[in-house]
């Protein structure tokens, strides 16, 4: 683990959801403990997993390097969207037909079972599940939505492909050509969805600590042992659940992935009147361009501006220029109005945009690689993980067959890319 200076901005760059999520206190681990299940990191998937495991009676320690959402779960854009980034037909292309449709079927239901957790366990984090709008950017924009359309409403999901006209009513804006409104989706606060997620899981019995890299694990007789700085965790089984801010152990997780660097920020909350002109149904929105664009609200009324890019060196300047020019367009009521946070994280790409379950050695278990939709998915997997943990869901019942680890070819050319490849765009872009 880096220390807090090495790790410059990233170390606190939680921005608006630092400040608005509701406080968790948690200690690092101290001395040697025992469990069934030890899980490593504290997002979304080994959360769900915790939980999930304390159901099924299982005794379970969290341990994370730094804090409960120190990773995407803390700095996410909380758009609680339904299936992947790829269409249901790319899905059962990379997958076959078997694991695919599984996929597909686990993964549009859940932002349900996100808004049914958040509804379970009394979890405060401004959850919408009122819908999400894919918004069209030109005629190439349309024919992607119009796919995504047919696709999905094949399957029989509630997806409704809107007008310009509705769109303008939808949005508040004339830059898009149509949209896809998906009523299965909505928003969260992400950082208070994980630590309520957090909570509910300590509530029912479960350990976690923070401040706590998992810096070895070695098999010792049947079962494994976490060595950290100051203890160590012996379990039967070991979730790993560090996605894109992997350290330690299982360093290829994040080798086998590329970063995708994206960043948002916040306005002042806006007056009623301002409020009232833009997403008045409160929806959470992103657009069909390749360096796309998103845009939400939250329950203070801050719109929450996002593109694709990282908030270090000469891309501060540019990314913060280019969603000042970006908002003047989009809304050109917002034209005076200041940025009030900031931040941005690592998002993590898979060659095949599909993610990854790996079973590292045997009882240690991974799902990892969301391609920047994971809050549904993760939510999920760990969930589908407690359940083949308690022995309630064979391995091959997986919707995800278990896959090698592969580290993707030009990994480091491709992250260069899109790291400068999102500051040229934006340094050129009109909006
Ligand atoms: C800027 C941004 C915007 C995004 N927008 C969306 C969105 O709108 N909707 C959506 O669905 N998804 C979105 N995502 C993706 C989503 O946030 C991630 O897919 C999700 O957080 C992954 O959850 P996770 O639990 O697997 O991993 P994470 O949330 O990344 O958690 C991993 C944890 O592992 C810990 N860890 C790592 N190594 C160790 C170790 N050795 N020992 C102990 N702990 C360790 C880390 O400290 C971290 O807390 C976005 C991501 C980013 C960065």
């Amino acid at each position: 683990m880096r220390s807090q200076h090495q790790q410059g901005i990233e170390a606190s760059t939680h921005g608006l959801w630092a400040a608005t999520a509701p406080v968790l206190q948690t200690e690092p681990l101290s001395g040697d403990s025992s469990a069934d299940v030890a899980v490593i990191g504290a997002g979304y998937t080994g959360l769900s997993a915790a939980l999930h495991a304390r159901e099924h009676g299982l005794s379970v320690v969290v341990l994370d390097a730094a804090d409960v959402g120190f990773g995407g779960a803390g700095r996410n854009v909380g758009l609680v969207n339904a299936g992947l980034w790829l269409q249901p037909n790319d899905v059962l292309k990379a997958l076959g037909k078997s694991y695919g449709e599984r996929l597909i079927a686990e993964l549009g239901r859940a932002p349900q079972v996100v808004f049914e957790l958040i509804e379970c366990n009394a979890i405060a984090c401004e959850a919408n599940p009122k819908g999400t709008l894919h918004c069209a950017v030109g005629r190439k924009g349309v024919s992607e939505l119009e796919q995504r359309f047919a696709q999905w409403r094949e399957l029989g999901a509630p997806v409704e492909l809107l007008t310009r006209e509705q769109t303008v009513a939808e949005v508040g804006s004339t830059a898009f050509a149509a949209s896809l409104l998906d009523r299965r989706a909505g928003t969260i606060q992400p950082l208070a969805y994980a630590r309520g997620l957090a909570t509910a899981a300590m509530r029912q019995g479960a350990h976690i600590y923070s401040q706590t890299p998992v810096q070895k694990v070695e098999q010792e007789r049947a079962r494994w042992k976490l060595s950290t700085s100051r203890g160590s965790v012996l379990a039967d089984w070991v979730v790993v659940a560090t996605d894109a801010y992997t350290k330690g152990p299982w360093a290829e997780v994040r080798q086998e992935q590329v970063a995708l660097p994206y960043f948002n920020l916040a306005t002042k909350p806006l007056s009623p009147a301002l409020r009232e002109s833009i997403l008045p149904s409160r929806r959470g929105a992103w657009d069909t361009q390749s360096v796309l664009t998103s845009f939400r609200l939250d329950d203070a009324g801050r719109l929450i501006f996002g593109s694709v890019g990282a908030l270090r060196s000469g891309g501060a300047a540019v990314h913060k220029a280019f969603s000042r020019r970006a908002l003047r367009t989009l809304f050109p009521q917002l034209a005076a109005v200041e940025f009030e946070h900031a931040w941005y994280g690592t998002i993590g790409m898979t060659a095949d945009s599909i993610p990854r379950f790996h079973r590292f050695a045997p009882n240690v278990l991974g799902i990892s690689g969301y391609n920047g939709r994971g809050i549904g998915p993760g939510t999920v997997f760990g969930r589908l993980l407690a359940q083949h943990v308690a022995g309630k869901l064979r391995e091959d019942e997986m919707p995800l067959p278990v896959s090698p680890v592969q580290s993707p070819k030009l990994r480091h050319l491709k992250e260069w890319t899109y790291e400068y490849g999102a500051q040229l765009a934006h340094l050129f872009a009109s909006r």
